[in-house]
């Protein structure tokens, strides 16, 4: 009941300090409310496998404050589009990654209303899929 209260309480504080949007399933994800294994988790970015991956490497890369989309980002974001970036060069040299591609889908391509960016890498890659 207590582990219940202080996750609920922690939930709270999260939501605030990044505008977390209650029906946003990568909002859950960073709350903690899905359940993710983290490939990096900095102070403003977490990200984790694709469910569905369409490449051997495929990571996404997500703010936890939620911004709907490429569409949405406001000058005062500029730090959280940095930070992506930062996580992404990470994965890209720890994973040692030679040949990459990074992208963001828009408008009727996005399916998940929280900006995303999607690292793809491996050997099996369908580029044209992007
Ligand atoms: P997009 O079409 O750019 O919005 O891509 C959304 C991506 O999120 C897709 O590649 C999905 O496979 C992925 N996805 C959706 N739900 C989850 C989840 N719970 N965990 C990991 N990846 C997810
Ligand atoms: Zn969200």
């Amino acid at each position: 009941m207590i582990k219940k209260a202080k996750f609920l309480a922690k939930e709270a504080q999260l939501r605030i300090k990044y505008m977390i949007s209650k029906d946003c399933i990568f909002c859950k994800i960073v709350t903690g409310e899905i359940k993710s294994n983290f490939v990096a988790e900095t102070e403003k970015v977490v990200a984790f496998a694709d469910i569905n991956p369409i490449a051997e490497v495929h990571f996404l890369i997500v703010p936890k404050k939620h911004i709907e989309s490429v569409l949405t980002i406001s000058d005062s974001e500029a730090s959280d589009l940095m930070a992506m970036h930062e996580v992404a060069k990470k994965l890209i040299e720890d994973n040692k990654l030679d040949a990459f591609r990074l992208a963001y889908n828009g408008g009727r391509f996005q399916h998940v209303p929280h900006l995303h960016m999607h690292l793809l890498a491996g050997k099996k890659i369908d580029w044209r899929k992007l």
